[in-house]
């Protein structure tokens, strides 16, 4: 669906912001505006998605990995740029897309199931793609939430 700004003007020579209720001007309401017609909504909210533990270049690599605007072969592929191949130069199996270079690739796996040895889970136990979402595979405070998500980015950003 395809929606137009208009300014309307009306009996008294006035302009109308027809973006919000009110027909005034707001830049809040533009801005509104832009992220609904830009991002969907599921996506809007994770761009402002932040963590007090993770330096703030963690969360924009995640905001770019989550629109897929990485640099990942398949990516580079889809832009024209001429490569050899677009499979995964560290499996060499499956085709490199951020999905597969950040959790699913077997060598990636590797490194998670120490992340995660390291804070003394058992990976085998646990769902690794549930545990990488958000879902803690311990009991903890707001705050050792928070700690888990921080961690659960970083390693992302460092992989
Ligand atoms: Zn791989």
């Amino acid at each position: 669906m395809v929606s137009t700004v208009r300014l309307v003007i009306d009996k008294n020579d006035t302009w109308s912001w027809n973006l919000c209720r009110s027909g005034i001007f707001s830049t809040k309401s533009l801005t509104k505006q832009v992220m609904v017609k830009c991002f969907p909504p599921s996506a809007s909210n994770v761009a402002t998605q932040r963590n007090n533990f993770a330096p703030i270049k963690v969360g924009v690599f995640l905001w770019r990995a989550r629109r897929n605007r990485l640099p990942v072969l398949v990516e580079l592929d889809k832009r024209g740029i001429d490569l050899h191949s677009v499979l995964c130069p560290l499996c060499d199996k499956v085709v490199e897309t951020v999905n597969h270079a950040l959790f699913s690739c077997d060598k990636v796996r590797e490194v998670w199931v120490k992340v995660l040895n390291w804070w003394g889970i058992d990976s085998s136990q646990h769902d690794i793609d549930n545990m990488l979402s958000g879902n803690l595979p311990l009991q903890c405070s707001k705050v050792g939430e928070n700690i888990w998500q921080a961690m659960v980015w970083i390693s992302t950003y460092l992989i």
